[in-house]
């Protein structure tokens, strides 16, 4: 078996066998050629055929770690002994790629699974702790046989393959849990009683809601925003008037407050830093300085092994010229610090337009801008993940978002799309969740690109937009999971009560005091719910309010959002 050809990988049934001892021998073969051709790089034999004794599918897992820098490379040079890329509707990313192979021993074909980890992902710990937590205990060995027969048992025909992976990852995540292998939050909640006070960085619609929730469960409100009218204020015990970089107001705020939390990523981090000094915050200080600047985001998720856009930071014309060259066009130009919505954000379809996009967010060799390429996705989703004191992680279905110059004007859920590219995105936003250390909701809004896969767009370590869905539509809201989770109370379930739309009520025209007329006609479906933010003025394009719909399926739901969106309208 010395010189091992790799051959083209074939998919088999999940048929269940017996453990092979030649796995083991195919593992050690398979690693030393890869650490011939690839120097210095170290191979783990991990999953079910590292265990003597556990039944599998005899697929030789294999790990290895390396430097996001050094992945692309190593590919190619794993790549070139044969291996090939995964496929299909969700494969796994070439930021962390898995690459397949076959190899043939005694006549009989051996399927290789290599895996391909940054460290920062913690992955490979995980696997080899999860591997000898069922080579040293009987017990958990056959408790994990157990399982994983019942899968291949009830999977309907032809489904066993597919759903496989997915289904027993609730097995190996308690595993994690119950034996330490995968620690918890480094900084983990005390459960609050009825009567603490959340403090909210930001009063606008989300913290209204989330105060809403927050009241429900019998816990006070005071939010910091520079209007004493924002649209917090109806819940909140009290605003505490201050810019949202006010320092000392935060930590007015903080002194108040028994955990505080964040409706926005723009809060300054000075400002969330000092109330931190007063009061826990949550879901986290580096949550949002990893998601506040764009470029600290990009950077976050590249070394977590995740997947976005080409990008580069550029400083000036000269650099984002040279940028969007090598990327291609179209690109998108956008500023770090302070967007939303859409704005601070320009499209570049071709060279010439890039002077001009530079000068209008204001790059200068000072102030650097992010350039990144235009995706041709095939649809926009979003998870909203919660994660709890304990470490674990629940996410809500996935929304499909549509969003319009930016501001997002339509969601559906749980969306129109195959479970493994459900599955796919719940175990990115688990993976970042984790990765950010944080404690609270992480929205992950994701690219689903046409030829399959997802790659992320932005994160947002609060409640959001795509989640409003879930006030009518599940079991738990995610404010009220949000509420939960910062409060170190267990999460609710996520379970959908049937598929919800949520249609964005925008404001039109000039600026003018808010006046909605149609709300009779627009309630005429017994089904609509409209929900108002109380916001004093209107203009053009803001967010004022949303439309939810629980329905029989997305586009029954979404008809009728829409439908009563179109009897709403502002006063001139
Ligand atoms: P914001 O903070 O304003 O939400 P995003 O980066 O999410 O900023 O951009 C808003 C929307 O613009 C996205 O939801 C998407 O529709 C579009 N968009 C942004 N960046 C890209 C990109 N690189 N490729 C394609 N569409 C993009
Ligand atoms: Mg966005």
């Amino acid at each position: 078996m010395s010189d091992l050809p790799i051959r083209p990988y074939t998919r088999l049934p999940a048929a269940f066998h017996p453990w092979d001892p030649r796995t083991v021998e195919i593992a050690a073969v398979v690693s030393r050629l890869i650490a011939s051709a690839c120097p210095g790089v170290e191979v783990d034999h991990v999953g079910s055929s590292a265990v003597p004794g556990l039944p599998g599918k005899n697929v030789v897992d294999l790990g290895i770690e390396a430097d996001p820098a050094e992945i692309p490379g190593l590919t190619d040079a794993l790549l070139s002994l044969g291996f090939q890329r995964q496929a299909g509707l969700a494969p796994f990313p070439p930021t962390r790629p898995l690459l397949l192979g076959v190899v043939d021993h005694d006549g009989t074909p051996f399927r290789i699974h290599l895996h391909v980890m940054p460290p920062a992902r913690h992955e490979l710990a995980e696997l080899r702790g999860f591997r000898d937590a069922l080579r040293t205990d009987a017990a958990l060995r056959d408790a994990y046989t157990a399982a994983k027969q019942r899968i291949v048992d009830e999977a309907p025909d032809g489904e066993a393959n597919l759903l496989y992976t997915v289904r027993k990852s609730d097995f190996v995540q308690d595993t994690l849990y119950a034996r330490g292998i995968r620690p918890g939050p480094a900084d983990a909640p005390t459960p609050l009683a009825p009567g603490a006070t959340i403090g909210i960085l930001g009063g606008g619609q989300l913290g209204r809601m989330l105060g809403f929730a927050a009241r429900e469960m019998g816990f006070r409100v005071k939010a910091l925003d520079p209007d004493p009218h924002c649209p917090t204020a109806a819940v909140a015990d009290e605003i505490v008037v201050g810019a949202y970089d006010d320092a000392l107001a935060a930590v007015r705020l903080g002194a108040m407050a028994d955990v505080v939390t964040y409706e926005l990523e723009h809060v300054g981090i000075e400002a969330a830093a000092a109330a931190l000094e007063v009061a826990p915050l949550r879901p986290g200080l580096a949550a949002l300085r990893a998601t506040q600047d764009r470029l600290a985001e990009r950077r976050a998720i590249r070394d977590l092994g995740e997947w976005a856009a080409p990008w580069r930071e550029v400083r000036g014309v000269a650099e984002a010229r040279a940028a969007a060259d090598a990327l291609g066009y179209p690109a998108r130009l956008k500023v770090p610090l302070g967007g939303y919505d859409g704005r601070s954000q320009v499209r570049i379809a071709a060279p010439d337009e890039v002077t001009d996009a530079v000068a209008r967010l204001g790059g200068t060799e000072a102030r650097p801008l992010l350039l990144e390429r235009e995706i041709d996705f095939e649809a926009e989703l979003s998870v909203v993940c919660a994660r709890d004191r304990d470490g674990r992680t629940l996410s809500f279905p996935i929304s499909r978002n549509v969003h319009d110059e930016g501001v997002l004007i339509e969601s559906v859920a749980p969306a129109p799309i195959h479970p493994l590219v459900a599955a796919d995105a719940v175990e990115i936003a688990d993976s970042l969740a984790r990765g950010l250390d944080l404690v609270g909701l992480l929205t992950v809004e994701l690219f689903q690109l046409r030829g399959g896969g997802l790659m992320i767009n932005e994160l947002a370590p609060r409640v959001h937009n795509s989640g409003h869905w879930t006030i009518e539509g599940a079991v738990t809201s995610q404010f009220d999971q949000h509420v939960r989770a910062i409060a170190g109370l267990p999460l609710g379930s996520v379970k959908p009560h049937a598929t919800a739309a949520m249609v964005n009520l925008l404001g039109t025209g000039h600026d003018r005091p808010a006046r909605l007329s149609g709300l009779d006609r627009a309630l005429e479906d017994p089904d609509v719910h409209v929900h108002v933010y109380d916001k004093q003025r209107v203009f053009e394009r803001r967010k004022m309010g949303h439309v939810t719909v629980v329905g029989r399926d997305a586009d029954e739901a979404l008809d009728r959002a829409r439908r009563a969106r179109e009897a709403l309208t502002w006063e001139e």
